[in-house]
Order: structure tokens, then sequence, then C-alpha cells
């Protein structure tokens, strides 16, 4: 075999999306692009903000000695300044430049922070369903995943979180707003976290760190607020990325914030630094940074999201469909009408709706409706959602 025994494992695991974009693009060869129901991928269809395009041109026009040129592998310091100022002041913590570092994307910073902190072996504990991705990043650091379940409605199982740490666990892992569910983890359950890691690092004589991947930190709905993780837990690190709030994933930029009450704060920067360089990433994109350290309180119109959340949320309840409301980021992850949420994602594909098997995600029963499309697209979908229902009536 050309590639590795683990990686083609690696492939035949990670498929579900890969594989439905896929059907997807055949099936628009096939009808059009017009009769095709794409709810596959993550990819947001709003257009970034003005202001986005604005300052792009402005630091393309500058003149800036080096402006391509290498730079610290933490990345510009004036672009850290900003993101320490924002992320101070919504958190309520204090943060400078010294706690950030500059990645590509969200991806780079898990990968980044997990190749820090995990030595072979230790496990990084990771609520379900799940971002597959998460599994080959925890890989990639020689860890494993250890994965647990959440409560009916998706919130964090503290008595299965609190089980599933042990003296092996050396990072657990959250993501809210989360894909694929679109919950938000409340303030209580976030307290109850940083207290269980205060806990069981005390049990274990070892610091067990929270890592926060928050790319969808900006979009949640009616007036929702994300619980400020820096806040409550001392070792705790945040993730994210413009990549969703600008709707500019394929320019690869985010950053990785420590907390100033990490124990040896300034040991977990420096290797993230390290890793950020010897990931060959090197640094993140550098006319990126320079274009977001001017746009940190900017994001997409979220009531664009919350429009067709609410579009295809009111369309399918009525048909019967049953889940529960998206509270951020733009995905719906329904109930499958049957026990077998792939054999019911096929059912779709006849009808040319493209969703996610749950499966994909660890939630098998549900199947993923990725909302951050056309609003046409929801509204032409809908007859056939209904037929695929009904033959389960
Ligand atoms: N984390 C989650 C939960 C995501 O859904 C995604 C992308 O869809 C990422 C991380 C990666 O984001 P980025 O494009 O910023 O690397």
């Amino acid at each position: 075999m050309a590639i590795s025994t683990k990686i083609q494992g690696f492939m035949n695991q990670s498929s579900w999306i890969r594989k439905m974009f896929e059907e997807g693009d055949n099936l628009k060869k096939q009808y059009g692009q017009e009769d095709v129901f794409d709810f596959s991928l993550g990819n947001p269809n709003v257009e970034p903000p003005l202001r986005f395009k604005e300052l792009l041109r402005q630091v393309v026009d500058d003149a800036i000695p080096n402006k391509h040129g290498y730079m610290p592998n933490a990345g510009h310091v004036q672009t850290r300044e900003a993101v320490a100022a924002c992320l101070s002041r919504r958190q309520g913590v204090s943060l400078s430049s010294n706690n950030i570092v500059m990645t590509c994307g969200a991806g780079g910073a898990l990968n980044v922070i997990l190749k820090t902190l995990v030595d072979q072996g230790d496990e990084v504990v990771i609520p379900t369903p799940f971002f597959v991705e998460y599994r080959f990043y925890v890989d990639n650091a020689g860890g494993s995943a250890k994965l647990v379940k959440t409560e009916e409605d998706f919130s964090l199982d503290l008595n299965a979180m609190g089980e599933a740490i042990s003296e092996k666990t050396k990072v657990v892992l959250i993501n809210s707003p989360n894909n694929p569910t679109g919950k938000v983890y409340d303030a209580k359950s976030i307290g109850e976290l940083a207290a269980l890691l205060r806990e069981k690092s005390r049990i274990y004589g070892k610091i067990i760190y929270l890592v926060s991947d928050e790319p969808y930190n900006d979009i949640v709905y009616n007036g929702l607020c994300v619980p400020n993780i820096l806040a409550v837990c001392d070792n705790s690190i945040i993730v994210s990325s413009y990549s969703k709030s600008l709707s500019v994933p394929g320019e690869r930029i985010g950053y990785l914030a420590v907390n100033s009450t990490v124990q040896d704060a300034e040991a977990v920067i420096d290797g993230a630094i390290l890793c950020n360089r010897i990931l060959g990433f090197v640094n993140a994109p550098s006319l990126m940074q320079r274009v977001i350290a001017g746009l940190q309180d900017v994001h997409v119109d979220v009531e664009e999201y919350r429009r067709k959340r609410d579009l295809l949320c009111d369309g399918l309840a009525s048909l019967g469909y049953r889940f529960n409301r998206p509270e951020g980021a733009f995905y719906l992850f329904a109930r499958s009408p049957i026990d077998d949420d792939v054999a019911f994602v096929g059912e779709l594909i006849r009808e040319r709706i493209i969703t996610v098997p749950g499966s994909g995600f660890a939630g098998p029963g549900y199947f993923r409706i990725a909302y951050c499309v056309e609003d046409k697209t929801i509204i032409n979908a809908m007859e056939g959602f209904r037929r695929a229902l009904k033959r389960h009536a």
C-alpha cells in the first residue's frame, strides 16, 4: 500500500463529511447546482464584513518594511496586543501580547497546543458528539482521545466527565458553541467543570488543562453569552479563529490564548511558539494578522444565521422532525427517524439533500445539517425532507 496503514485507517474513519461533499458534487454535475440541496460543509456563505475588505486593501497598499517577511513565531506584536486586549475585556481577565500565539486557524492552534502539552500515551477527554478532526489532532500529538457522552440535550454530563478523567488525562477538550450540535454550555456547567478539574488535578497530583475550542464564539443567538472560560478556570487555554466570525476560513488565521493563571504559563507559551514553528506552520499568515488586528470586535451579521436557523427549524419542526434548536454556530443536529442514521442520510440523498450522518461525529441516531447556505436551499429542500420522513411515519 502506498500510504501508511494508520492514515488509510484515518481516511476510512473520517470519510463521512468528505464522502457527503463528494456525493453532493456528483449530484450537482448530474442535476445542476440549483437542484441539489447541499448541507454537508460548514463553509460560511455569509459575506465577510465590508471592513475586512477595506482593511485588507489598506494593508496591501501600506508601505510596511519587511511586510511579507518572517516574523517572531508567535506573530506580530501589534496583532497579539489587539487580541489580548479584546480577550481581556471580554473574559474579565488580564492578558498581554505574551499570552497569545497567532496560528493558522483554530485547527492550527489545536495542533500546536496539543503537541505542546501531550506526552505519548496521555489521554485527551472529549465530550461527544464532537468535531471529528480532534481525534486526528490528538493522535498527531501522540495522545489518545477518550470520548465521553453528553446529556440528552448535549449539555456536559459532569458525572461522566468525572468518571472519564484519570491519572492518564492531560487535557479536557471542549467546544462551545458546538459543532455538530449547536449547543452552548452554560456558565453553571463550566463552573462545575472547572471545579472538577481542580479536584482531579489535586487527586492525581498533576495539572489537567482545559482547552476550549471557540471558533463559533461570536455566532450565538437571542442574546446568549458564551461563558468566560479564562475567568473561571485556572489552567485553561482558549483556541479560536476568525474563520467563522469573519467568514474567512480559507485565510487560515486564528490564535491560542494561554491564561495568565496557568501554572508555568511561560513554559506553555514558549512550548507553543516552538510547536507553531516545528509543525511547519512557522507563523500565521502575515497579511491576515495585520488585517484582523483592526477587526477585534467585528463579525459577520449573526442575524443572517439566526434567520436561517429559524427557517430551517420551523420548517423541519412542522414536518415532524425532532431536534434541539441550536443556540449557536450554524449546525442543526436532528434526530434520525430511524436508528440507522447512515441509512436515513442515504434516503435524503435520493431526495438530493446532502447531510452528514451523526455516526461521523460519534453521535449515532442523528444527522447534521450545516445551514450556512442560501435561504432558497433551505426552502426548496423542505419537500424532500417531508417525503423522506413520511416513509417512516
Ligand atoms: N473547531 C471546530 C469545532 C470546527 O468546527 C472547525 C472548523 O469547522 C475548526 C475547529 C477548525 O477551524 P479553522 O478553520 O479555524 O481551523
